[in-house]
């Protein structure tokens, strides 16, 4: 689109330097000046969009309002900036390739050589200003994962540098962010593997127009004036982004250190400045909770607590906004062979995330029964809600066999079944019951409490259900279906029951739309119910 201005954020020296949360953080600056933004993620994977990867390999697979599964940092975006992103801002190089292959066997090329220069690249640029003229972009961040130098992502950084090249200098800015590594042994911020990660871009023909560096603490005088020589940018564009507690304050320390007007000054916008007011107060409850709850987040995805990101998030956002600690313990659910009132301590409230497969099933329906017996707040989760229901038909329905066939596929009793429209599909990839979805919901309901609202909009990614036979059964004994779907069959989305401080679940994800701004309000119960204990 005429007009648009492009950001380009790298990364140099390691991964996992947050470049997500500082596009994240840009996006919010330009967004409160009134930019409209789009952030688009760029990932060198050959997978087509990482809904089956393993989540403790490559962190959480974050679900979209359009049905896309996307890359983790889609969540920061919409955390940050609290919009709705498409699965078409998510590329990756399994994407690219598998529409240029289909486009060479179809005939597009026909008499070319097809190559990575130029029509491997020519496809990003075009989706790129795709994503741009349908979303009347004023400004898009580009997000390329990696580091600089990775062979996968070669062909983004190939298009940027295009970009860069072809556009007039006020259209792009190429945000690049790097390690300083603090060295004891001399009491030094050393600056050379930043120098050599910019050296890297510019044989690449990129050239870095901001420098933000990672250190423990905020970047000295003399790192900057070192940074700024040798990298050859000016000093006020090397920005300190040091360790934080909570990622919510990175946004606040960038644009302390000039991070908002530099952006502004090289995009060519107009004054002002961000308007960052309301954040901070959030920030500041976070930083000065009045009380503090210990919640169990109870799954077997613990080993990497990225893979349970837009919970943790969730409940940061009920922390900003309930003025409160809220203290996550992770309880690993395999073999969870001891006492399960041993293993969970006396916490404040549960959390029985989403998963999949056999490997910690019995110790999620262990702690399920655990929590409703002794009134213990308890939140289930999509594969939280369907161990809540197989626990419930156990022990209140005296239907003791009762299983998932996700779990059993001969169980005598299988309350929880593939959904009927999941029966025939063999294929794995974005094949599940996925994206946003109607609930409706129950009058005089904890769900009507809660949403305050007839119909909610949620995010689904599952393929059981709980089984239609025994809808009845369940609540005749006591398990209010609350809320069930809109446009579909009869598929149960919110189970909670009576007599009990808080025991609800839902079939959908409601982590996946918690903004810090805009909290969860099945979050907010939650926590408020764990504060009364
Ligand atoms: N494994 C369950 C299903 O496929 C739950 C999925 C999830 O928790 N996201 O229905």
């Amino acid at each position: 689109m005429p007009g648009t201005k492009w950001v380009f954020i790298t990364g140099g020296v390691l991964s996992g330097l947050g470049k997500g949360l500082v596009s994240a953080s840009v996006g919010k600056f330009l967004q409160t000046r009134g930019y409209s933004t789009v952030p688009i993620k760029c990932d060198g994977y050959l997978n087509v969009d990482p809904g089956t990867m393993n989540p403790i390999e490559h962190g959480e697979v974050f679900v979209l309002d359009d049905g896309g599964e996307v890359d983790m940092d889609f969540g920061h975006y919409e955390r940050f900036l609290g919009i709705k992103s498409k699965f078409d801002w998510n590329l990756t190089s399994g994407k690219i390739f598998q529409s240029v292959i289909e486009k060479e066997r179809s005939g597009e090329y026909l008499g070319k050589t097809v190559q990575m220069i130029p029509h491997v690249t020519d496809e990003i640029r075009s989706r790129l200003e795709n994503v741009a003229n349908e979303e009347d972009a004023d400004v898009v961040l580009i997000e390329i994962g990696g580091t600089v130098g990775d062979m996968e992502n070669m062909i983004f950084l190939e298009a940027a540098r295009q970009m860069q090249s072809d556009l007039p200098d006020e259209d792009t800015c190429l945000v690049h962010v790097t390690l300083i590594p603090w060295l004891d042994a001399v009491g030094e911020q050393k600056t050379k593997p930043t120098q050599h990660s910019v050296k890297e871009l510019e044989a690449l023909g990129l050239e870095a127009n901001i420098i933000v560096g990672r250190a423990e603490n905020e970047l000295e005088e003399k790192t900057k004036d070192k940074i700024s020589l040798f990298c050859d940018v000016p000093k006020d564009h090397v920005i300190s982004n040091p360790d934080v507690e909570e990622v919510y304050k990175i946004p606040l320390n960038l644009k302390e250190d000039g991070m908002d007007s530099i952006i502004s000054d090289e995009l060519n916008l107009k004054d002002g400045s961000a308007d960052m007011e309301k954040w901070k107060r959030l920030v500041e409850n976070l930083e000065n909770p009045r009380e503090t709850v210990d919640i169990a987040i109870c799954g077997k995805y613990t080993k990497l607590e990225d893979s349970y990101v837009s919970i943790r998030e969730a409940l940061k956002h009920c922390s900003a906004h309930l003025n409160c600690k809220v203290k996550q313990r992770f309880i690993e659910t395999t073999d969870l062979e001891e006492d399960v009132g041993k293993v969970l301590g006396s916490p404040d409230g549960v959390i029985i995330p989403g998963g999949f497969g056999k490997r910690g099933a019995e110790g999620k329906i262990e702690i399920a029964k655990y929590c409703r017996e002794n009134k213990i707040p308890i939140l289930g989760l999509c594969y939280g809600l369907q161990l809540m229901v197989t626990e419930f038909a156990r022990n209140k329905c005296n239907l003791e066999e009762a299983n998932s066939t996700e779990i059993d596929e001969e169980t005598l009793h299988p309350i929880i079944d593939l959904i009927p429209e999941q029966k025939n599909v063999d294929a794995k990839g974005g094949t599940m019951r996925l994206g946003g979805g109607i609930t409706k919901i129950e009058k005089d309901s904890m769900a009507k409490d809660i949403y305050g609202k007839k119909e909610v909009k949620e995010r689904f990614r599952h393929r059981y259900e709980v089984n239609p036979e025994y809808h009845e059964k369940l609540e005749d004994e006591g398990l209010r279906l609350s809320g069930v779907s809109k446009n579909e069959e009869n598929i149960v989305q919110v189970v909670e029951i009576k007599d009990h401080p808080f025991y609800f679940a839902t079939q959908f994800h409601p982590e996946f739309t918690s903004t810090f701004e805009d909290p969860s309000p099945v979050f907010m119960d939650f926590v408020k119910s764990c504060l009364n204990r």
